[in-house]
């Protein structure tokens, strides 16, 4: 049986009036209870989303990064990986691949530089995309989500000029003592929170995200930073289980714990419900991550409340030179491979697959149509 402070807060949900209180007790609600948290996130899901699941080709297409993150395995520090960059031809046609599967959109994801070379070629691939990728059956092109870190405002400004209309930037953390926990001191809350809005301001449909089990975190914090996430009107959460990398400060202090594992994965899944529960109609991703910590975490995801899902587009000869966190799936199949997969995956779910089709948050529809 539900217990009063769960009804009350699913009720909240309904009703668009869910607070702190709210928010907490569903995210530590008992096991028992997650069942009626998650079926709940389902209903949210189809009645404001329907049942499709948008795919985003992954073109990561350089691990070069200037920062430092504590908990990153591509960090400018860790001497132990192998820097790639893609040429501009090589991440065009990987897009453009994506573009022919009808998968509707990419990521084009890396480290940040914040160089006048780098941001030249990401400007000119995502331009060059755009035009190669105009065909009768995508008219506008094919829809290009940037994830190249903190930026200036010019800087976004050229990114959508160019063409790329969503951006994603995760904050990791809401909580300032454990955002500077995790971040060397020139990393900073601000100037990342100050970046989300200059995102909006540039006109991009704007994605956040946090990490999930990080070392001291409560649920305290984890139910403050969904509330972040509707006071900064985010159009696309992506959200994944915090998985240590040995070759990070952070990923050194952690012992391997299955339990705790576990615990995390549940943490991340209710994550997604709550959200989902709160949010209503922004995308939620079904991360990688997810997958990392269970075979079927990704499709776990997805029953929990998200819909979209991120293949894997980047050229097998490089993709192991990506890995922020360790354990990451999806190394060796090929592209066709990592689609013929998860196309199966969602199947067995019951869940439709969008084709050819940008698939935009309802929530960021709803924002762009209130203007015109
Ligand atoms: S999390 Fe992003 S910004 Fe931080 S070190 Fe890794 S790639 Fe760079």
């Amino acid at each position: 049986m539900r217990s009063e402070k769960l009804h009350f807060a699913l009720q909240a949900c309904e009703e668009g009036g869910v607070d702190f209180d709210d928010v907490a007790a569903l995210l530590m609600a008992t096991d028992e209870d997650g069942g009626a948290i998650r079926a709940g996130a389902e209903e949210v899901l189809l009645r404001y989303c329907g049942s499709k699941v948008r795919f985003r080709g992954l073109v990561e297409f350089s691990n070069v990064c200037r920062c430092d993150c504590f908990y990153c395995g591509i960090r400018a520090g860790n001497r132990e990986v192998q820097r790639y960059t893609l040429g501009r031809e090589e991440i065009v046609e990987a897009a453009l691949w994506c573009a022919e599967q009808g998968y509707g959109s990419v990521v084009l994801q890396s480290g940040e530089r914040r160089d006048e070379e780098f941001i030249r070629l990401t400007e000119s691939c995502v331009r060059e995309i755009k035009e190669r990728s105009r065909s009768a059956r995508l008219p506008r092109g094919v829809g290009i989500t940037l994830c190249v870190g903190e930026q200036t405002r010019e800087t976004y400004a050229r990114f959508f000029a160019a063409g790329a209309h969503r951006y994603l930037l995760r904050i990791e953390t809401t909580s300032p003592e454990l955002f500077a926990k995790i971040h060397p001191p020139r990393q900073s809350l601000e100037s990342r929170i100050q970046c989300l809005r200059d995102l909006r301001e540039t006109g991009f449909q704007v994605g956040t995200g946090v990490m999930i089990g990080l070392p001291g975190q409560t649920a305290a914090d984890l139910a403050r930073d969904i509330l972040f996430f509707r006071e900064m009107d985010m159009d696309m959460i992506g959200m994944g289980p915090f998985i240590a990398h040995r070759q990070t400060p952070l990923g050194k202090q952690i012992k391997d714990d299955p339990e705790g594992k576990r615990r995390i994965l549940d943490l991340s899944l209710r994550m997604i419900a709550v959200t989902r529960l709160v949010l209503r109609d922004v995308n939620i991703a079904a991360t990688t991550a997810l997958q990392a910590m269970h075979p079927l975490g990704r499709e776990m995801g997805l029953r929990h409340g998200a819909n979209v899902i991120m293949p894997q587009a980047t050229p097998v000869r490089v993709r192991r030179n990506y890995q922020p966190y360790e354990g990451k799936p999806c190394m060796d199949e090929s592209v066709t491979q990592c689609r013929g997969c998860l196309v199966e995956r969602i199947k067995g779910l019951g869940r439709e697959l969008s084709a050819d089709d940008w698939g935009d948050s309802a929530h960021a529809i709803c924002r762009i149509n209130r203007k015109i």
